[in-house]
């Protein structure tokens, strides 16, 4: 394990350098109308033998290695000039949003909102335009830190969005102490939602929560049109998941764009 894990390590570091890191992107789009809101941005390994490799296998190695910093940085990048792109396009794309994950050791990264500041002054996005994506369990690891630095990456102007909510923590206190603008519903809650009156209730409850907060919400892993219909009901804002599409390379995802324009 020892072995492999090393081996890992070093291939990482290596595909860091030759850019065999990419991003995807996956749609988010508007309950009510399906419209295009903006997209996700995950990270996918062109590795040179074993094909694309998923964040899943080499996002927790890259954490305890410290090689999240410059991978987080490299998405962060990216995914802001493919944003700045889309938008300088066409005009009435230029609502679009961008998703980027963040993880607890960026969180403790002490250049962080500099490093953020300067990416989105270069590429020249409006700090709104961006959204990062934490967990339950990034913020509630080190709530003063995060509270601290969330607080600092909301006054740039930046929105924040806690991601798998209803997986990581059971107090709900945290979401009045963090500047929390946008709430993501864990998968599991979407996928058994049709199952059973109680899994309906607490995906309702969720929603509820979010409103009254002042929070937007965006459900995840929404797969069948049943899903969709019943987020409908509930009022629910935003959803993502397979029945829109996959996350796709820059280059489908420059198709999504387009077609979405045409057709609205
Ligand atoms: P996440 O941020 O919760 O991202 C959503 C994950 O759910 C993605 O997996 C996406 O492909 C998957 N998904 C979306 N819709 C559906 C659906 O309808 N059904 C199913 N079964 N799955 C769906 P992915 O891309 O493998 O990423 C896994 C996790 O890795 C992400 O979860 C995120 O926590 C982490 N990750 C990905 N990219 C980055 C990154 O650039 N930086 C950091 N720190 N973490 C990342
Ligand atoms: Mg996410
Ligand atoms: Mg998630």
């Amino acid at each position: 394990r020892a072995v492999t894990l090393l081996r890992l390590e070093s291939d990482l570091r290596r595909a860091i350098e030759n850019h065999e890191l990419c991003v995807y992107y996956q749609p988010i789009v508007s309950v009510e109308d399906r419209r295009l809101h903006g997209f996700e941005a995950l990270v996918r390994w062109h590795h040179p033998e074993r094909g694309i490799v998923l964040p899943t296998d080499f996002i927790s190695l890259a954490e305890e290695t410290g090689l999240i910093l410059p991978l987080g940085l490299i998405v962060l990048r990216e995914a802001c000039y493919q944003l700045r792109r889309w938008q300088q396009r066409s005009l009435s794309d230029s609502d679009l949003i961008i998703s980027v994950n963040l993880s607890g050791k960026q969180l403790t990264q002490p250049d962080l909102i500099e490093r953020i500041e300067e990416i989105l002054h270069e590429s020249q996005l409006k700090p709104w335009h961006l959204k990062l994506e934490v967990t339950e369990s990034v913020v509630m690891e080190n709530p003063e830190l995060a509270a601290a630095t969330l607080g600092r990456l909301r006054g740039l102007g930046v929105r924040l969005s806690i991601d798998d909510f209803g997986t990581g923590y059971s107090s709900l206190s945290y979401l009045n102490r963090f500047p929390l603008d946008i709430l993501k519903i864990d998968r599991s809650f979407i996928s058994t939602m049709n199952q059973t009156e109680e899994n309906l209730q607490i995906v309702k409850t969720i929603v509820t929560l979010a409103g009254n907060l002042g929070m937007q919400v965006i459900a995840e892993g929404v797969e069948t049109e049943e899903q969709l219909n019943q987020l409908q009901l509930l009022k629910c804002q935003y959803a993502q998941g397979y029945l829109f599409s996959e996350p796709m390379d820059a280059a489908q995802a420059d198709l999504f764009v387009l077609n979405r324009v045409n057709s609205s």
